[in-house]
């Protein structure tokens, strides 16, 4: 399935476990894979042994490599708040581990996916937050994971995309994240979101991609 202003830099969809939908689409939820290069990440989806799967993976530069078909739900989520998370939530990851914040270039690339995805559903434009969750806002404890029964059906047994760092920064921001797909929605590039939210998110000394001419790289209307 091919999802219009979607950029996909390669797609690979060998071995990611992809099965029909059990229930329809309803938003997209965000990861990080825990890998530390790029390189072993894009690998580790093609290794027999994987059996976790993305839809999309998203590397440090912003590419964007397809690892499923997205007309498919793939096994990323596990048990959530929401029954059935798998198929309804499309599944993106930042190639990056608990402690390495996501790049500029990762989110932008991120809220271009989601952007696209939620144009393509003609999702309300005034829940664009909702779609998007992160997984440790959604994966519950159950009898399978883990044995004290006073988790079970509570949040905490996944701590992806917010990370553990010491500092208390998210690995992946939503919160820039909801920003830069509003700003698409409401015609911006997504840059301006960025510039807008620097001080707040944007880790000091970090550029903003400045390679833009101002316009929309992906021209199409999010408000179909
Ligand atoms: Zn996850």
């Amino acid at each position: 399935m091919i999802i219009p202003g979607l950029e996909v830099h390669e797609r690979r969809h060998s071995r990611i476990l992809q099965q029909p939908l059990a229930a329809p689409r309803g938003g997209i939820m965000l990861h990080y894979d825990d890998s530390s290069r790029d390189d072993w990440a894009v690998e580790w989806f093609s290794d027999p042994r994987c059996t976790n799967g993305y839809t999309w993976l998203v590397l440090d530069d912003g590419r964007v490599v397809e690892l499923a078909d997205p007309a498919y739900r793939t096994p990323h989520a596990g048990a959530c708040r929401t029954p059935k998370a798998n198929s309804v939530f499309y599944g993106i990851a930042a190639a990056t581990d608990g402690l390495t914040l996501a790049t500029d270039a990762q989110q932008a690339s991120i809220a271009r996916i989601c952007a696209a995805v939620i144009a393509f559903h003609r999702w309300p434009p005034e829940s664009t937050d909702y779609p998007i969750t992160g997984h440790d806002e959604e994966a519950i404890w159950t009898p399978e994971s883990s044995a004290d029964r006073g988790r079970w059906g509570k949040l905490g047994r996944k701590i992806d995309p917010t990370g553990s760092r010491s500092d208390g920064r998210p690995i992946i921001n939503l919160q820039v994240v909801r920003s830069c797909v509003r700003a698409l929605w409401q015609g911006r590039h997504e840059s301006t979101a960025l510039r807008s939210l620097s001080d707040a998110c944007i880790p000091p000394g970090k550029a903003v991609p400045d390679d833009h001419d101002g316009n929309l790289r992906v021209p199409i209307d999010y408000r179909q």
